[in-house]
């Protein structure tokens, strides 16, 4: 028999014998130190908002401190009751055949509410992953753009719902990796090749956001194309929860496309694509060709539902009440515990530690009754391991300092108090 072949891989985008190897072990040492793999109870959806207690079977309870419902709008009564009214009104939980043959005006109707609060056209996805899906490819081919194939450009630390695209986007156009935020990598791309399209986050999942001013002048220099996903600040940011990019970005056209996941902040499910000055055959191209976004009906009418009613709530001043806690809870974060994220508006704080030390730390802190998750390689960068830690609007400022208490306790580095001001 002639030796049957065995394949070697190029590699060029994507490793799973690095990332299950490394990534794996760390995920196993989570578990077996009960921080991860956990089932919860909540003692109710609606006192989650103020009391946010969780159980686990052994009856342990614990603050989650790691949940991206910042604005705690998923248990709002006003959302929970959108999406049963929706199931009441429509009859029908899914319809299952691609819309662009027959849809229930359910998604067109969120879609619309949604395109009104942005002030932009929205097109509804099951999630945002499931829109980056679609659309990145569309931009490599140029059928979203301007025709021309661009280069694309991927941020170094783009989240890995766009990284994992690299391999798809090769198969239209180049593709490269920047280093984060590099702004002169960018324009030097700009100068050599006709279009580019640069990809990355518009707020990251550890803090910081995009530098939406400084590209836009690329934007306006060079016509270069921007995808942001700023899922970790709708709602948590801007006038009605618009979100960094839109609230700052100068450049608010079919060179912008941001899309925002509707499963952190906004409290409901699916996500949604943003998008100004575009076509109508566009659109339908969109809606056509972009993978999954054209598979079945996506949202279910239950999201839908709450969905609306979630953009409802966008629309009055409990929004911005919403945000005046959440940004309180993060400023008295900041007065306890020192990371490199205080002072920023952004509810996520990472509490460094070493590899050694972080899972540890989790599981005293965890302990202590509250829950914080450890990252590390390849969640995040080597060497820059710590303690993830998320604000919410419904914590109590007891819960805070008592968190910031045990924080510290482990390791975390109190705040440098301002000057004049009495160590609290
Ligand atoms: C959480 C997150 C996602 C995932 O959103 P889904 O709607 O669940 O796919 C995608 N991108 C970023 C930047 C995120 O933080």
């Amino acid at each position: 028999m002639t030796e049957r072949i065995s394949i070697t891989p190029t590699h060029r985008y994507r490793n799973n014998d690095k990332l299950i190897g490394i990534g794996n072990e760390f995920w196993d040492m989570s578990e077996r130190n009960g921080l991860a793999g956990l089932v919860a109870d909540l003692d109710s959806g609606v006192l989650r908002t103020t009391a946010g207690h969780e159980f686990v079977p052994d009856g342990h309870e614990f603050i989650n401190f790691s949940c991206c419902s910042y604005l705690d709008l998923d248990s709002h009564p006003k959302v929970i009751e959108g999406g049963l009214d929706a199931m009441r009104r429509y009859g029908v939980l899914d319809h299952c055949i691609a819309r662009s043959r027959v849809q229930i005006p359910a998604m067109l109707e969120l879609e619309d509410s949604l395109g009104e609060l942005f002030g932009a056209h929205v097109v509804c996805s099951i999630a945002a992953s499931t829109a980056t899906f679609g659309l990145l490819p569309l931009i490599a081919s140029g059928h979203l753009g301007n025709g021309t194939r661009p280069l694309m450009v991927f941020d170094k630390n783009a989240h890995i719902s766009m990284s994992n695209l690299k391999p798809v986007c090769a198969d239209e156009t180049e593709v490269v990796t920047s280093p984060h935020h590099d702004l002169d990598f960018i324009e030097d791309a700009c100068r050599k090749y006709a279009r580019v399209a640069y990809v990355c986050d518009g707020s990251d999942s550890l803090g910081g956001y995009a530098p939406v001013k400084e590209l836009a002048e690329l934007q306006d220099k060079y016509g270069l194309l921007v995808y942001y996903d700023d899922s970790h600040s709708l709602s948590a940011y801007g006038e009605r929860g618009v979100g960094y990019v839109r609230t700052h970005s100068p450049v608010l056209d079919e060179r912008t496309i941001v899309v925002v996941t509707l499963n952190k902040a906004f409290g409901t499910s699916g996500a949604a694509i943003v998008l100004d000055g575009y076509e109508k055959e566009t659109l339908r191209v969109i809606e056509r060709f972009g993978g999954a976004l054209n598979y079945s009906q996506l949202l279910n009418t239950a999201a839908v539902g709450a969905g609306l009613a979630s953009a409802e709530i966008h629309r009055t001043p409990e929004l911005t009440t919403l945000q005046d806690r959440l940004y309180r809870n993060i400023e008295l974060f900041d007065s306890l515990v020192h990371t490199e994220q205080t002072g920023s508006t952004y509810p996520i704080r990472l509490v460094p530690m070493s590899d050694e030390t972080v899972i540890e730390a989790g599981r005293r802190v965890f302990e202590a009754g509250f829950y914080v998750s450890p990252v590390f390689f390849p969640i995040v960068a080597r060497g820059t391991a710590g303690l993830r830690v998320m604000m919410r609007a419904g914590q109590t400022e007891e819960q805070v300092r008592g968190l910031c208490a045990v924080l510290t306790e482990v390791g975390a580095s109190p705040a440098i108090p301002a000057p004049g001001e009495a160590a609290r």
